[in-house]
């Protein structure tokens, strides 16, 4: 299946091809048609899968045809995502696949001044993207009118719910349109994420790739038993032996990935950490750095690591194991994305061996040790 065959028009095939998508990947290949045809969406998938793509090419798509409307000022789409790494992202991507046509897009998330937000919002936008709490408050500021959302994202929703923004979410609802098409990705799907789907999508349309308990076999992964003290220079040795690559590192707590970055910084591998208690610029600094090779080692809490998109991030290393097993799976998510191939590192104590076991079980595999 190609881009073209599902009917995607000359100018955003172009800035596909620009950015590496040859081909269609699952998700895109299920949703792309139905969102193009109107049908409301529920998806389950977890980042990694294209699912940005899969929401974001149709709805530009369907703007761009929908050219009387266009000319007005008014938000016609809006996007929903739980992070403010996540919503940069996506507006990075709907500026990728924009690059040939003329649809204006905007982001707006919490932890950084305003102003230069309001001013786009003033000058026009077309799709919109938004954590929860910068929305509503620039709703009541006055700055966002919702009344011609015609297209309506939900991004990450199970997320939304760990982070307790379920309320903000109901409260937006009522804002919206009543006449619209609403598109609902979730990784998993509790309860109350299942009741809050029913409540707002219409005869939707289910689609679903890769449940969270299988990594991708592009990644392969290596399990290295290791007592506490000794995590630090098995870390240094594995970094300096694999001198040409970058690796985000998974630390469980947010002081410990500050002496994880001070640790290799000391032993000359350019390190920063990210996490909750660091400010939006300085997450955001540490990310382009990492991007663009400035430091080698990325060291990153969850909360801080939800949505962070790399392209052709080679290795992951979990440094601490997570206590919830599905958290692995995202974690190791992270490399061999979109056909690239990847290597997923894992340091397991004594007292982790338990953690160890749920992820095993989880994953139906045992990781293989390495020699
Ligand atoms: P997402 O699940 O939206 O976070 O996307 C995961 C990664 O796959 C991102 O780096 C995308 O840029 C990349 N990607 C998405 N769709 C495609 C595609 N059709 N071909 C190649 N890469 C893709």
């Amino acid at each position: 299946m190609t881009f073209k065959e599902l009917n995607i028009i000359e100018p955003i095939l172009k800035a596909l091809h620009e950015k590496g998508y040859v081909n269609p990947t699952l998700i895109q290949e299920q949703a792309i048609p139905f969102v193009l045809n109107n049908k409301d969406i529920l998806g389950l998938a977890q980042t990694g899968t294209g699912k940005t793509a899969a929401f974001a090419i149709p709805i530009i798509q369907r703007l761009y045809q929908d050219n009387e409307k266009k000319k007005k000022k008014e938000i016609k789409a809006l996007i929903l995502t739980p992070t403010r790494e996540l919503s940069i992202q996506i507006d990075d991507c709907i500026k990728d696949y924009t690059k040939y046509i003329e649809i204006r897009h905007s982001v707006i998330y919490g932890g950084v001044n305003q102003n230069s937000q309001v001013n786009a919002l003033k000058s026009g936008v077309d799709i919109l993207t938004a954590t929860p709490g910068r929305l509503l408050d620039l709703m009541n500021q006055g700055f966002v009118n919702l009344n011609s959302i015609r297209y309506f994202v939900l991004d990450e929703a199970d997320r939304m719910l760990d982070m307790g923004f379920i309320h903000d979410i109901k409260r937006l609802l009522p804002k919206l349109p009543k006449e619209k098409q609403t598109l609902f990705f979730s990784a998993t799907m509790p309860r109350t994420i299942a009741t809050l789907s029913q409540t707002i999508l219409k005869n939707p349309v289910k689609v679903e790739v890769a449940p969270t308990s299988s990594v991708v076999d592009t990644v392969q992964q290596y399990l290295y038993f290791v007592e506490k003290p000794d995590k630090k220079d098995l870390l240094i040795n594995l970094l300096n032996n694999k001198k040409q690559q970058s690796a985000l590192i998974f630390s469980r707590t947010k002081h410990g990935a500050d002496k994880i970055a001070r640790l290799l910084c000391k032993a000359g591998i350019g390190s920063e950490a990210i996490h909750g208690n660091k400010s939006q610029s300085a997450r955001q600094r540490a990310l382009t750095n990492f991007r663009t090779n400035k430091t080698r080692a990325l060291i990153a809490t969850d909360i801080a690591a939800r949505g962070i998109d790399i392209d052709k991030l080679e290795l992951v290393i979990n440094y601490d194991l997570p206590d919830i097993a599905e958290t692995y799976v995202h974690r190791i998510g992270r490399t061999g994305r979109a056909g690239h191939t990847g290597i997923a590192l894992t340091f397991c104590t004594q007292e982790e061996k338990i953690l160890l076991n749920d992820i095993q079980k989880l994953t139906g595999k045992n990781l293989r040790i390495a020699k």
